[in-house]
């Protein structure tokens, strides 16, 4: 809870005394439904919008643990009770195995239904581009306005990153009218579009 609302943070790994409360969390049913809810909230406020038709209308999402999940790795590394390894993670991620959370699939659907355009926003780097973009496809995310990754070797934070793209969005006459992500990170830093969802995520923290 406390990393959830952002009073802990900056935090390497899952404390020794929160590590069966996060495996039990993310293994059990509350993950789901508490997601759930977060989707619910998105879908109405989506539905409250009136879109243009210009199609400049666009959602920014998260790719990990917003819209694919790790989880499959997660579990197999005591759910951030371990200490980060990017290379197996890497070696995960190459293997474009992720899942889809349901929750946020069906919230892409519903957005496509009315006409707003997803953005992906990541901090998964340039040169995995194309096993991100075969991972959403065969998840059931069949298109995109933009797939935006970082570039290998930034030297500044992903909440830097991702509020600049959001700045060339605007600019370039996107409407950001959603924004959900996992992470502060991803839903902190003007323009954060018009209103924000947060994913649960007490696995791992991304500055
Ligand atoms: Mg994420």
């Amino acid at each position: 809870m406390a990393v959830e609302a952002h009073n802990i943070v900056g935090w390497k790994t899952v404390p020794a005394d929160c590590a069966e409360y996060v495996a039990d969390y993310m293994s059990g049913e509350r993950y789901e439904r508490d997601s759930g809810v977060v989707v619910d909230q998105a879908i109405a406020y989506a539905e409250s919008i009136k879109v243009s038709g210009k199609g400049k209308e666009i959602w920014i999402f998260d790719v990990d643990e917003t819209a694919l999940s790790t989880l499959p790795y997660q579990a197999k590394h005591g759910y951030g009770a371990q200490p980060y390894d990017q290379t197996s993670y890497l070696q995960y991620v190459a293997g474009e195995s992720s899942p889809a959370l349901q929750g946020t699939l069906r919230l892409y659907r519903r957005l496509l239904q009315l006409g707003i355009k997803p953005v992906f926003l990541t901090d998964r780097t340039d040169d995995q581009s194309a096993v991100t973009a075969h991972n959403l496809l065969q998840q059931g995310y069949c298109s995109w306005e933009k797939l935006l990754l970082q570039p290998a070797g930034l030297q500044t934070s992903t909440q830097a990153f991702k509020t600049g793209q959001r700045q060339k969005l605007v600019a370039a006459g996107y409407a950001i009218v959603g924004n959900i992500g996992d992470q502060w990170s991803d839903i902190l830093g003007s323009p954060e579009g018009c209103r924000t969802f947060k994913l649960p995520n007490p696995m791992y923290y991304v500055a």
